[in-house]
C-alpha cells in the first residue's frame, strides 16, 4: 500500500487565492492589510525566507515593507523601530525575522511587538490566548498543519495524536491546537523513553524534530497520517544512501547539487502510512500562506471586524 500524498503546495495555493479575494474586498472598503518585516544583517537563510514572504505579499496584494538594520544593531535601536511600527495604523503585522545577532536581547524585542500585530504568534499573550482558546495570532507552521488536516478531511477529534518536538514555534503550539481540536495528544522529545513505541500509538503522527529521516517505518502504525514538518539539508553521501538509495530522480539532483532537502520522516514510511506530507511541497508552503492569513486576520481584528475563520473554530 502506498500513502495518499497530502499536497501542501496545492492547499497553500488555495489559501493564497482566498486571501487575495479577501484583500481585494478589504482594499475596496479602504483597508489594505500591511506587513512590516524586520531583517537584521545578512544571514543568507533569513534573506531567502524574507524574500519568499515579501513575494507572497505581492502576490496576494498585501502591502509590505522591509526594515534592514545592520548586524551591529542594539536592543534599544530595535525596540525603537518596533515601537514606531506598533504606532503606525497602516501596519497590521510585524515580523522580526529570527535569529537576531547575539548582542540583541531577542526575547525583549519579541515582547515589545504589539500582540495585536504579532503575526508570528510568538508573543506570550498570544501563547496564552491559544492555550485558553481565545481569539489571537496562531504561529504559522502549526496553523498550516491544521489546515492540511482539515482540508484533507482527516478526522482529528477523538484521535490519538503524537507530536515529536516541543519547540515554542512548532511542537508546543501544534500540540495545543490538536488538543483544542479534541485529539488525545502526546508530546515526544529527546528524553522520551521508547519513542518508536509512543509514535506507533498515533493515528496522527507529526515530526517536528530537525533530524533527517529519524522517523522510520517501525515508528508508524499502518494507515496513520504522518505530517513531516522537518526541513534538513543532507550533504553526506552515506546519509543520502540511507534515505534515498534506488531513487533515481533524487540521486540525479544529489549528484548535480551535492545536497538534497529531506524531512524528519524516512521516505519508506510512505509504504505504511495512510496519508503523508512530502518534503518539499508539504508543510513548507503552508507556513508562508498562513503568514498571509494572519496579516489579514490582524487587520480585521484590530478594526473589530468579523474574522470568518474564528467563527469556524
Ligand atoms: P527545535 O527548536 O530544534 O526543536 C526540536 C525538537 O525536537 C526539540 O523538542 C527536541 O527535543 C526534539 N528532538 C531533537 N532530537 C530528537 C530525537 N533524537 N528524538 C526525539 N526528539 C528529538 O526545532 P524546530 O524549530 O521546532 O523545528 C523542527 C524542524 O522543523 C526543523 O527541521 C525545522 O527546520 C523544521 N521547520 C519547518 C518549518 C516549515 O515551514 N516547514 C517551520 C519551522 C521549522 P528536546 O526539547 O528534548 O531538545
Amino acid at each position: 500500500m502506498s500513502a495518499r500524498i497530502l499536497d501542501g503546495a496545492r492547499i497553500a495555493a488555495d489559501i493564497r487565492a482566498e486571501v487575495t479575494a479577501e484583500v481585494r474586498a478589504m482594499s475596496a472598503a479602504g483597508v489594505r492589510p500591511g506587513l512590516a518585516v524586520v531583517l537584521v544583517g545578512h544571514n543568507p537563510a533569513s534573506e531567502a525566507y524574507v524574500r519568499g514572504k515579501v513575494k507572497a505579499c505581492e502576490e496576494v496584494r498585501i502591502f509590505s515593507e522591509q526594515h534592514a538594520p545592520p548586524d551591529s544593531v542594539t536592543t534599544d535601536e530595535l525596540l525603537t523601530l518596533v515601537d514606531g511600527l506598533n504606532r503606525r495604523d497602516s501596519i497590521d503585522g510585524i515580523l522580526v525575522q529570527l535569529p537576531l545577532p547575539p548582542q540583541v536581547d531577542a526575547k525583549k524585542v519579541l515582547l515589545a511587538v504589539d500582540p495585536a500585530k504579532d503575526v508570528d504568534g510568538f508573543h506570550p499573550m498570544n501563547v496564552g490566548f491559544l492555550s485558553t482558546q481565545r481569539p489571537g495570532m496562531i504561529p504559522c507552521t502549526p496553523a498550516g498543519v491544521m489546515e492540511i488536516l482539515q482540508r484533507s478531511n482527516i478526522a482529528v477529534a477523538g484521535q490519538e495524536a503524537v507530536v515529536v518536538g516541543r519547540s515554542d514555534i512548532v511542537g508546543k503550539p501544534l500540540a495545543m491546537l490538536l488538543t483544542n481540536a479534541n485529539a488525545t495528544v502526546t508530546i515526544g522529545h529527546s528524553k522520551t523513553r521508547d519513542l518508536a513505541g509512543v509514535c506507533r500509538r498515533a493515528d496522527i503522527l507529526v515530526a517536528a524534530i530537525g533530524r533527517a529521516g529519524l522517523i522510520t517505518r517501525d515508528f508508524v502504525k499502518p494507515g496513520a497520517t504522518v505530517i513531516d514538518v522537518g526541513m534538513n539539508q543532507v550533504t553526506d553521501p552515506k546519509e543520502f544512501a540511507r534515505l534515498f538509495a534506488g531513487n533515481a530522480r533524487r540521486e540525479e539532483t544529489f549528484r548535480a547539487r551535492g545536497s538534497t532537502l529531506v524531512g524528519d520522516v524516512h521516505p519508506h514510511v510512505a509504504e505504511v502510512a495512510g496519508a503523508i506530507t512530502p518534503v518539499p511541497g508539504g508543510v513548507g508552503p503552508l507556513t508562508i500562506a498562513m503568514l498571509m492569513v494572519n496579516t489579514v486576520k490582524a487587520a480585521r481584528m484590530r478594526r473589530g471586524q468579523r474574522v470568518p475563520e474564528l467563527e469556524r473554530a
